[in-house]
């Protein structure tokens, strides 16, 4: 029996399966990259005017005539003379032959002769090339501004769309099966006979993982091995990850671990030095295919998936804060154990409940935090528990 520090080293080991899709760049925020991205033109693509004010060659002098108007949105325009100006608005290209701009605040109007004349009013020397965003200073055209394998924010999304691409490769989340299994187990939807249960973590996979961008499958086995065999034989032909809860203890129906063998899986491990989620089973095959098997009550299936599942498949890492932690009970000398805890100000509290099969007293936990086997901490890490 490995402890939870080994069974999380060898989880990260492990490769989260992925294939290429195209969508949409409006759809593709928080998604991983999947190609190269480089600029299919110089930017800015034109020297551009980043004030509103008055486009000059000629820095040395303080007055100069208007020749003309030049606005965002239209061709670039040419100075006539020298010694002159051209009144520029932010967003147009900066005229041929002008090389600096002089802010609006910076400038008088007036009128002579008839002609309408700028004055240059401000404080600062005039610095040859000011307030021009000039071309290619960003990048240069067929730069490489984005690589495969970078995480999509914001950012990335308005880069993608300056640069024309109106869909983007990235890589499709792993398709993931979720199983709940069990002879007592029954559908939300039905009415127990006294010695059923209703599924609650199959619901509480797929709502958690739908709300990660995933889109899993869900069904149920029952506790006869030809069945399991069947069922996961052909949702390993659709799926990269099969999600289980229950039938991988000692139980006589629990079938789970010799079905995974005999469909060619190997045991990364079987069992954790923990308590809830003891006997968590998480292997993989040849072709890249994982089982991540849950113990299922349903704190053990929500704890294993929390901590184990959910940051590995996200590419992320468990971060846990460390927390001062009231009335802890004393630590098992064998078992670590996540505990379930409420903040309360800047402590946590450990709740009072009746095991992994107690989802009720759940509903005040804040979060878990980790007690190792045989620790005598007060300030233990923490995990949220609430998104
Ligand atoms: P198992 O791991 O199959 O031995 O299941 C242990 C206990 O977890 C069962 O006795 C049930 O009470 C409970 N359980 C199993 N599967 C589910 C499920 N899908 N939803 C809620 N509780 C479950
Ligand atoms: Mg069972």
């Amino acid at each position: 029996m490995i402890n939870p520090n080994e069974a999380l080293n060898l989880i990260q080991g492990l490769i989260v399966p992925k294939s290429v899709q195209k969508i949409a760049i409006q759809d593709a925020l928080g998604l991983i990259l999947a190609e190269d991205l480089r600029a299919d033109r110089d930017f800015p693509p034109y020297n551009r005017a980043m004030m509103d004010g008055i486009a000059i060659k000629n820095t040395a002098l303080k007055k100069w005539p208007i020749e003309d108007i030049a606005f965002a949105g239209e061709p670039q325009k040419q100075l006539g003379h020298s010694n002159a100006a051209i009144e520029i608005m932010t967003g147009a290209p900066v005229p041929i032959d002008c090389s600096s701009i002089i802010k609006i605040e910076d400038i008088e109007f007036f009128e002579l002769a008839g002609e309408k004349w700028a004055e240059y009013v401000g404080k600062d020397l005039l610095n040859p090339g000011q307030f021009v965003h000039a071309q290619a200073s960003d990048c240069k055209q067929n730069d490489l501004i984005l690589s495969s394998g970078t995480k999509i924010g914001p950012v990335e999304i308005a880069i993608a769309a300056t640069i024309g691409k109106t869909q983007l490769s990235v890589f499709k989340k792993p398709g993931i099966a979720i199983f709940s299994t069990g002879d007592e187990i029954v559908a939300i939807h039905e009415k127990p006979a006294a010695h059923q249960i209703r599924s609650s973590n199959s619901a509480m996979l797929e709502a958690v993982l739908k709300s990660h961008g995933f889109s899993p499958t869900v069904a149920h086995i029952k506790d006869e091995k030809s069945v399991v065999e069947q069922s996961l034989e052909s949702a390993l032909e659709k799926h990269d990850i099969l999600l289980l809860s229950g039938g991988v203890s000692a139980g006589k129906k629990d079938f789970i671990p010799e079905v995974l063998e005999e469909l060619g899986f190997k045991a990364l491990f079987h069992k954790i030095a923990q308590k809830p989620g003891k006997p968590l089973y998480v292997g993989n095959r040849a072709d890249g295919k994982l089982v991540f098997a849950f113990p299922g009550n349903p704190i053990s299936t929500l704890t294993c998936f929390w901590i184990y599942f959910l940051p590995w498949v996200m590419g992320s890492h468990l971060i846990l804060s460390k927390i001062s932690v009231a009335n802890l009970p004393s630590s098992n000398p064998n078992l670590d154990q996540w505990l379930p805890v409420k903040i309360k100000g800047v402590q946590a509290e450990t709740l009072k409940n009746n095991g992994s099969g107690d989802l009720i007293h759940w509903k005040f936990a804040d979060g878990l935090v980790w007690q190792k086997a045989g620790s005598t901490e007060q300030l233990l890490p923490f995990f949220p528990l609430r998104p």
